[in-house]
């Protein structure tokens, strides 16, 4: 989607600090971070948000949470958590599918 803003993040048409990459995902730091460690995990491919996903999308959300653990594991972090906000409701800002890697503080669900 050319005027959606995490695919531009994947095109490297706007910069952002990316800390991982592969061929399916990309990681990025959050500009606005609510932890003292917030990244962006996304798949390279424009998929609205886990409300858009189809079956054939499973092995790439599966991706998404190995990823997170992979950059955890590189950055020895001692926990962490995992969040993916769905629809304005749900405190979806960005319609493309993100995973919120949060850690470095102590964090409750809301
Ligand atoms: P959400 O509310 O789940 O849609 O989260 C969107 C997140 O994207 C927010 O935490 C924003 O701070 C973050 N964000 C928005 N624009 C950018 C950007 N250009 N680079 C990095 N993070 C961004
Ligand atoms: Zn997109």
């Amino acid at each position: 989607m050319s005027e959606c803003v995490f695919c531009k993040i994947a095109n490297k048409e706007i910069s952002s600090e990316i800390i991982y990459e592969d061929n399916q995902t990309i990681a990025f730091k959050d500009i606005n971070p609510r932890a003292p460690i917030h990244f962006l995990i996304i798949p390279k491919k424009h998929i609205p948000s886990v409300d858009h996903l189809k079956t054939e999308d499973k092995a790439l959300i599966g991706e998404l949470i190995l990823v997170a653990q992979k950059i955890a594991r590189e950055k020895n972090l001692k926990g962490y958590k995992l969040i993916i906000n769905v629809g304005r409701a749900g405190g979806q800002l960005i319609d493309h599918l993100h995973l919120h890697l949060l850690s470095g503080k102590p964090m409750k669900l809301p």
